[in-house]
Order: C-alpha cells, then structure tokens, then sequence
C-alpha cells in the first residue's frame, strides 16, 4: 500500500465499544447499527447468537454452555464511506478483565442509558476505565418509547455521577405513548417518531427552530414546552464544545429508542462525523506511533483460550496501531526479540468468520497463537523496535484461595498457574504469612476458565474456595507492618511482589481507615 494509500484507509477507520448497564439495550442497537452497515438483513440475529444457533460451532466448552460466539467480539462494517469496527465488550456473567482491556483498543465508546433507569452500576464502572483513557464517549439515551425520567434529570446525573458534561445533540418532545418525536439542535429538524410515510420523518425547521405553523405537531402542547426547554438548554446549558468532547470532558447526548429504531440513524449520522479516526499511541520511551507510519505495528489486548477443544490454539486480538497488516508477514515480539511469521489470520464478522484481506491501523486482527503471545504484548514489522506502554491493571473485586486437588500433581498446578496468570486469564496473589494462593478477578468468567483450562490444558484438578467480594488497596510498603493484618482486612501481595489488603467490606475498609490514618491506600483502575 502506498502512503497516500495508508493515510486514506486509516482516515477511514471508526473503531469503538458501546459501554452499558445489562437491559440497557445494547445488542438491539448494536443490531440496528449492523442493519445499516448491511452486516445483516433481518433484526434478530444477533440476538440468536444468546440461543443455540451456534452450538453447533466449535468452540470451547464454557463458550458452547453459555452461548456466546467469538464471532461477534468485532463486528465491521462500512458506511458512508467510513469503515466502522465495533468491539463487543461482554456484560452479566460474561463480564471478565477481557471486557476492560477491550476498552484499550477503541478510539471511542458509545454509553446506553436506560431512560428509565439511569446511570447503573456497571456503566460506571466501565465508563470509569474509557475516562481514564481521555477519549470520546457518546451518549445514547435509550428507550423513549417508554416512559422514562425527565432529560434535564439524566443529563444532570451524568455531571453528578460520572462528572462529565453532557451536550443534548436533540431533545424529546414527549416520551412514552405522548412520545412525538426528536427535536433535534444539530440537524435543525424534527425527527417524527411514528411518520405516516417514511419521507415524513424529518421535518426542516425555520431559521428561528420552528416546525411550519401547519405541521400536525405544531399544535401539540408537549411541542411548545420542547421549545421552552430548548430555549432554557441554549441560554443555560452546556455549550457545544469539540475539544471537550475530543478529550472526553463532554459527551454529545442522543436521544432515542433502538427497539423501535428511532433516532439510531440520526445517532450513527453524527458519530461517524464526530468521533475520531486512529490516532497516535504512546511507547514506553515516551515517544508515539502515528497511525499512518508505514512500518505495521500492534498490541494484544485480549486472548481467547483453546476455542477448539481438539486443538490448544488459542486466538489473539491484535489492535493495529500502525501501517498496514499483511498475511504471512514477518513481524518481532518485542517481549521476546523473536521474529514470527504471521500466517493464519482471521478477522471477525457479525456472523461468519473470514480470513483478513486488509487490515490497517484502528482494525482488530485476530492471529492463531499457539503460546507465543500475552496480553499487552507488543508487534511489529521492520527493524525500528517498539514498545507501546503496558495495559493498565485493573482492581479486582471477586476472589478465591485454590490449590491442588491432588497434592501429587503440584507441578502441573503451578505450570498452568503461572502461565494463565501470565497470560491475564486471572490475577495471582499470595497471603503474606502462609503464601496460599489467591486469585482475584472482575468477573466471575474469569475462574470459570481458569478452572477449566487447568483441567483441559494441564490436567491439573483445582479446588476453588470462594472468599467473595472484596475491596482491594495497595498500600504504602513503607507503612507496612504484617500485624495491620487480619481476616478482615486480609494481607497479601501481588505478582510483582507489591502488597495490597483485601477488605472485606466497607465497614473493615473505615475501620482501618480510622485506626490507621495515616496509612495510603491506592486502586487501580
Ligand atoms: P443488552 O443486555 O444491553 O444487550 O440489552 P438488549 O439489547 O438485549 O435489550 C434488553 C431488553 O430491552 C430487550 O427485551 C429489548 O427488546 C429491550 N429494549 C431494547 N431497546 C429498547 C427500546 O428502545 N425500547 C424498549 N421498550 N425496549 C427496548
């Protein structure tokens, strides 16, 4: 590929994740933002990934129990003239660290809100990790079909409780059965929310914002009060501010319901204008990778472990960062030094799996690993070294003391133990006393295929006792001293030695708090 070439492909990419609360809606928009990709033709789809359409597949054995499918962890697609990728970040069970470092390899993400709902628990986790990361998040507010909370009430809960502005790109007139349609700032139109005829739906409006005095919906009363509320958004409200938005400090806030694919199109619109292509990304020098550098380079932010049981390849999910990523191209693992020839390469569709053609910077490349690789590691091409900056870690909240089954088969135990635990699978400590084996996780996934990969792929039976949710803080080594230690505030250390207390609750958190004030206690993300 030429470099005109390069810089035209890479201007192109869209890459994002959508972030969301379980129910929130995010696979039925997802689906319709596939229906307008032309990925699929018929709603339903993707949701059938959750039955057993796909047992028929060979993945691996947990994969097949629950349903879930490889094949949709990127879904690409291009639309007017952009080539969108949207990386799936698993929820409900699913949810594991995967779901975290996924949102390392986006340029942005899409939050839904349940209207009726709010903000929830798991949106602000995740949104909590895409903030760290400075980048643009959009807002979906979902299901105006139904009656929710007021607007100004949910804009003003993304200050509060996330503590990012919120810009209103249109507005409700109505919600519920009184819902009319979207008043929308950007476009200056009304999207009609049930049209007679398709050509219906938008309506222009005049130079002052108004529908013509004969529109239907001109003399509805829930009209004038949008004009009210639209006056008292421009006069009081946030203004529209791209480098806010840009340094996701500001989040455009869309309206809309996915089920009955209102207001998705007008979202999609305005998101391929406004987010942002592939951009730079940072080395452990200090120094950055353009996109459109020639030279191909590219991180591995997720692994996914033994998706055939009959055979121990696993597949590895390359972000590309730079240049242009070529099958059966020659490239070094930084960690390591070794050149590897990157032969068997895949590239993930909504429903089928097809091999890469073309991949540049902002694509995702899935590669055959059969135990070259772990997360946060580093390729490229070429003889320039580089080596992007570690992926976060992230503060784990479930864990579990395991050992052995069989106390003759330790050394199994500990192979696979310190190869999972390598890989990122799950999160090793050890009790500072008695070194007993404790793995900590986001999600309960994360053992589930812990247990079964040991089982599967180093036949090593475990016993998981589960110590529940707990609250982890590194602390000051300095100030460290073992009888700070109990059941409650259990001592441990991590795999690089740092020591942390594992709560177990709020309570012993402010107990400790209190009876050592001057301790420091840290989280990570
Ligand atoms: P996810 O768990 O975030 O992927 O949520 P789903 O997309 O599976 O949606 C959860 C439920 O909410 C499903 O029953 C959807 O049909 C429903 N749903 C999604 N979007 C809307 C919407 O705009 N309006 C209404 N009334 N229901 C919706």
């Amino acid at each position: 590929m030429k470099q005109t070439e390069l810089e035209q492909a890479v201007a192109k990419r869209r890459t994002f994740a959508i972030i969301s609360h379980p129910d929130a809606g995010k696979t039925t928009i997802t689906e319709q933002l596939l229906l307008f990709g032309g990925v699929i033709r018929e709603a339903g789809t993707v949701k059938g990934r959750k039955s057993s359409h796909f047992a028929k597949s060979d993945w691996m054995a947990i994969e097949k129990q629950r349903g879930i499918s490889v094949t949709s962890s990127v879904m690409q697609f291009d639309y007017q003239g952009k080539r969108i990728n949207i990386l799936d970040t698993p929820g409900h069970e699913d949810f594991s660290e995967d779901t975290y470092r996924t949102l390392m390899a986006v340029d942005a993400a899409v939050m839904v809100i349940d209207s009726a709902k709010g903000i929830e628990a798991q949106t602000k986790k995740l949104f909590k990790v895409v903030k760290d990361r400075g980048i643009p998040i959009f807002t979906f507010m979902n299901k105006l079909d139904r009656d929710g909370r007021e607007p100004l009430d949910l804009i003003a809960e993304l200050e509060d409780l996330l503590g990012i502005e919120g810009y209103a790109m249109n507005w409700p007139m109505g919600s519920g059965k009184t819902l009319l349609g979207l008043y929308d700032r950007v476009n200056n139109r009304v999207e009609r929310y049930r049209p007679e005829t398709p050509e219906q739906r938008f309506v222009e409006l005049d130079a002052d914002g108004h529908l013509p005095a004969d529109d239907v919906i001109a003399k509805e009363a829930t009209y004038r009060a949008t004009l009210d509320e639209i006056e008292l958004l421009d006069d009081a409200g946030n203004q529209f501010d791209a480098d806010k938005i840009a340094r996701g400090d500001q989040t455009p806030v869309f309206f809309g319901s996915a089920l009955t694919n209102f207001g998705v199109e007008t979202f999609l619109n305005s998101f391929v204008q406004y987010a942002p292509a592939p951009t730079a990304k940072k080395t452990v020098g200090g120094t950055e990778v353009q996109p459109t550098n020639e030279q191909f380079s590219g991180f591995i932010f997720k692994i996914q472990a033994n998706m055939n049981p009959n055979h121990r390849d696993r597949i590895a999910f390359v972000r590309v960062v730079s240049g242009e990523f070529t099958k059966g191209m020659d490239v070094t693992l930084e960690r390591t030094g070794k050149t590897i020839r990157l032969n068997n390469s895949t590239e993930f569709m909504a429903a089928e799996r097809e091999t890469v053609t073309e991949a540049v910077a902002g694509d995702i490349v899935g590669l055959y690993d059969t135990g070259n690789f772990q997360i946060g590691d580093t390729i490229y091409a070429g003889k320039q070294g580089v080596a992007f900056e570690p992926l976060p870690q992230f503060t784990p909240e479930l864990f579990m003391k395991v050992t052995p089954k069989n106390v003759m088969k330790q050394k199994s135990f500990h192979k696979g133990m310190q190869q999972l635990v390598q890989e990122g699978a799950v999160q090793l400590y050890r009790t500072y006393s008695t070194n007993e084996y404790i793995l900590g996780a986001v999600g309960q996934l994360q053992f589930e295929v812990f247990k079964f990969r040991m089982q599967n792929e180093y036949n090593s039976e475990v016993e998981m006792t589960p110590m529940g949710n707990r609250t982890a803080r590194w602390i000051n080594p300095d100030q460290l001293d073992e009888k700070m230690s109990s059941s409650r505030n259990l001592l441990v250390k991590d795999v690089h030695g740092e020591p942390l207390l594992l709560f177990e609750n709020a309570f012993a958190e402010r107990w400790f708090h209190d009876k050592y004030p001057d301790v420091e206690l840290t989280s990570k993300l």
